[in-house]
């Protein structure tokens, strides 16, 4: 027992009162079943039984977890490398936009595809990285020398940050009120935090169920949606102020889910249902398949 990851309160309301609410396989790795609980007072989701932080290590040994890799073929990476150029000028757009100043911690800045961009667009850039592959493949690649999560957590990083982003990372992040304690004292008093989240109130989320790509179990600890991740963050002094669609996750997302769906996988299909979910997010922006929320301090 002393191997998995036990929560007792609700991070978002401290309840300790859970419903399960799903089994979802780890479909990437081991494919052991695991559990995701619901909290029967704020209906915030977690994985219920992941692997401890000292044991979940093996659980990213996978080609398919990296981003990091330029060498793949075949038309999903294809399609992925393309729209990773898209994306990284819709962020970009976005942070000008909303941000001000241009000091910029990236939290999990993988192999440094975003904190590169933002340095070429003159974004005083530092990257935090806790996978000694991606730093190196960062550090090759873009001369950029990412900083190990030790020292971020260890408060040696500079203290007057304009924008702190994590870009589908904080969903990892077992030591959630520390990681919160650093951004407050690392951000300047008027400092942006970004974080980047799948929404499990999406659509493809209910179209694909236990298959949902996103709720990516155990690797995933928490599955926010808009009204949880903002009380998240009201309890820890934060505030959402803007909320972004990630306009190419419905597709990334619906057709991840469709490749663990047993039997005969139509692309065209799964396109077409990321295609309704992004439709719908249009109405409803708290139902887009992934958000980008820009938060500052209360
Ligand atoms: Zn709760």
């Amino acid at each position: 027992m002393s191997s998995t990851f036990h929560i007792s309160a609700c991070p978002v309301c401290s309840s300790s009162q859970f419903t399960v609410f799903t089994e979802v396989p780890d479909w990437l790795v081991s494919k052991e079943a695991y559990t995701i609980s619901q909290c029967n007072s704020c209906n915030f989701k977690f994985t219920s039984n992941a692997p401890t932080a000292e044991n979940i290590g093996p659980y990213y040994n996978s080609e398919e977890y990296v981003e990091h890799s330029d060498t793949k073929s075949g038309v999903i990476y294809s399609v992925y490398h393309y729209a990773r150029k898209l994306m990284l000028n819709f962020k970009l757009s976005k942070i000008k936009k909303s941000t001000e100043g241009k000091k910029l911690l990236d939290v999990g800045s993988g192999s440094g595809y975003f904190i590169n961009h933002m340095k070429q667009n003159g974004y005083d850039v530092t990257g935090v990285e806790i996978s000694d592959k991606a730093v190196e493949l960062c550090k090759d690649k873009f001369g950029i020398h990412a900083k190990n999560p030790e020292e971020f957590l260890a408060g040696k990083l500079d203290t007057d940050y304009d924008i702190i982003s994590l870009w589908h990372v904080f969903e990892h992040v077992y030591t959630y009120d520390e990681y919160f304690e650093l951004f407050s004292k690392s951000l300047k008093k008027d400092g942006t935090l970004i974080l980047a989240l799948p929404n499990s109130d999406s659509p493809d989320a209910k179209l694909y169920g236990k298959y949902w790509a996103a709720y990516d179990t155990p690797r995933h600890l928490w599955h926010f949606t808009p009204d949880t991740l903002s009380r998240f963050a009201e309890a820890r002094g934060f505030k959402v102020v803007k909320k972004y669609r990630l306009p190419l996750d419905p597709f990334f997302n619906s057709m991840v889910s469709a490749s663990y769906k047993p039997g005969f996988t139509f692309l065209p299909i799964s396109v077409l249902k990321g295609l309704y979910s992004l439709i719908i997010s249009f109405f409803n922006k708290e139902k887009s398949s992934s958000l980008i929320y820009f938060l500052k301090k209360k």
